[in-house]
């Protein structure tokens, strides 16, 4: 339901009155108040706030006090991060100074301050303030949209640098007093950072909250009708890689942050959003032995929320992925004289014949243990994921190489398929199928993201259930990177508001109705396990 609420500040309004107004008025109202002379068409004010961060709650109508208004700049932003005093310091030291700047600042439940001045009109802090005020619609969290649609619009596919987002992330997340870590790396040249937010007194058991801000590639991928980086409000989905894995739950911790009172929690919570999760979890593997020491004087949280995307269901196992390559090499020439030559594309499909064996050898031996959490597949699942080989079609291919990932169940040896695969890859002939010369086939070093296999019972586990009215605790068929939080001591669940079925799709897209319900689903885990109290 829509719910609303008018206030007009009036002309003069003085920037000492906003405090008083702030508390007199309902939370989801926000005044603006801006001064006067200033010189560029303001528009409709609608662009005011789209261009600044917009407060919670959809603007409904702005209304502006008098004809200078109408004269002022388009504003830009600064972070929503200062406090009323600094504002004020702000304010007084810009007076006069700068030659050019536009500068729009908000705050939750408070009011938005405006301002602006340019060389030709200095600005006269703080007479002839004029107010402006707007009306929102709270049935729909605009920060919560502006979050997930800024988030969305970052191009944070893993071979690319994500540092545009931490820094958005992180920024949110000072504003609203966090404590705030960056743990960056140069990983190829690429600069890859996690962001690490804590708040809340040097308890124990206090809470992590996970998720990555990285995504799948969409180059290249067929299937998209819609742009891959906008966010896309259409009926009863919204739309944008990463709404469902994972950036919808990302930006809903964000939301979450605003709505409940630092100071209310008796326990630690932190944020720790990861880089790499897609390539091997390998943000969360460098984060992981220096997080503790990220955190000062909080002690690690021993529990952690993951919010990959399992439509609510709490998940607490999923198997690991062991990543290889089997290399197949040839001697190339002509292919008009293949026995000449080599062909390795032809040795990889013997390769391929003999890794489908060991795929079904295990696929006949499910593991019964593991049939509650893994009904469809209670065993070590496999893929090929890419291959690659050969020049031309009137080529003998001289190398070929077949990427393969295999999917362990947790708890078992993870490299007890890798063993297999060598062990039966060694017995194939590496000859091809036009000449008695031999190449040769090797399996190159595995790289292994362990499972997870969280105990039951967890006060986590405990909250999820009661807050999302679930019994069931399952797994999952993906990987997270809670297994690598296992290594440090950390039990992780799953649980978070997109679906499976969406993550790394084309036109991926995550219910609204599942987005706009996560912040409050956070916020009752938080206050069920850490005190935190809405603001
Ligand atoms: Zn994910």
């Amino acid at each position: 339901m829509a719910h609303e609420h008018e206030a007009d500040l009036g002309v003069h309004q003085r920037v000492e009155d906003r405090d008083r107004c702030a508390a007199r008025e309902p939370e989801d109202v926000v005044h603006a108040l801006a001064l006067e002379r200033l010189d560029e068409p303001f528009g409709s004010g609608r662009e005011l706030l789209g261009h600044g961060h917009p407060p919670h709650g959809r603007v409904r109508r702005i209304w502006a006090g008098s004809s200078p208004l109408a004269h002022a700049p388009r504003l830009r932003t600064v972070p929503n991060r200062a406090t009323a005093s600094q504002r004020d310091a702000w304010l007084d030291a810009s007076a006069g100074k700068a030659p050019f700047e536009r500068r729009i600042c908000v705050q939750r439940n408070g009011p938005v301050v405006l301002s602006a001045r340019s060389s030709r009109n200095p600005w006269r802090c703080p007479q002839g303030i004029l107010g402006i005020s707007a009306r929102y619609d709270r049935a729909v969290d605009s920060y919560l949209e502006h979050a997930a649609a800024k988030l969305v619009a970052l191009d944070t596919v893993s071979a690319h640098s994500d540092e545009a987002a931490a820094a958005f992330v992180a920024d949110e997340l000072d504003g609203l007093g966090f404590r705030v870590a960056l743990h960056a790396d140069l990983v190829d040249g690429v600069r890859k950072v996690s962001v690490v937010a804590s708040a809340g007194p040097p308890e124990p058991d206090g809470l992590l909250v996970s998720g990555h801000l990285d995504v799948v590639p969409f180059a290249g991928q067929p299937g998209w009708t819609r742009e891959p980086l906008r966010l896309a409000v259409e009926g009863d989905r919204v739309y944008g890689r990463g709404t469902s894995d994972m950036k919808g739950f990302v930006a809903a911790c964000l939301a979450a942050a605003r709505r409940f009172d630092r100071a209310t929690l008796a326990r630690p919570l932190v944020f720790a959003f990861t880089c790499d999760e897609e390539i091997g979890c390998a943000g969360a593997a460098r984060l992981a032995p220096v997080l503790a020491s990220l955190l000062g004087d909080l002690p690690l949280p021993r529990l952690c929320w993951i919010g990959e995307p399992t439509d609510w269901r709490v998940v607490r196992a999923h198997k690991g992925i062991v990543q290889c390559d089997v290399h197949a090499r040839g001697r190339g020439g002509h292919s008009s004289v293949p026995e000449a030559g080599v062909n390795a594309i032809a040795l990889a499909g013997r390769a391929l014949v003999a890794i489908g064996e060991v795929q079904a050898r295990f696929r006949e031996r499910p593991d019964d243990a593991w049939r509650d959490l893994f009904p469809e597949a209670p065993y070590p699942t496999f893929n090929f994921g890419t291959i690659a080989g050969g020049t031309a079609g009137n080529v003998i291919a001289e190398s070929c190489a077949v990427r393969l990932t295999y999917r362990p169940l947790p708890g078992a040896d993870p490299l007890a398929p890798y063993e297999a695969l060598r062990a039966r890859l060694a017995r194939v002939e590496p000859v091809d199928f036009g000449s008695a010369l031999r190449g040769e086939i090797a399996l190159g070093a595995p790289l292994v993201v362990p499972g997870l296999d969280t105990p039951r019972g967890s006060a986590l586990e405990k909250a999820l259930l009661e807050v999302l009215g679930a019994e069931d605790v399952g797994g999952a068929p993906f990987c997270t990177d809670g297994g690598r939080l296992a290594a440090i001591g950390v039990r992780s669940l799953v649980c978070g508001p997109g679906e499976l079925a969406q993550a790394h799709q084309p036109d991926e897209s995550i219910g609204r109705e599942a987005l706009a319900r996560t912040p409050d689903v956070i916020l009752a885990v938080l206050g069920r396990l850490l005190g935190a109290a809405a603001r």
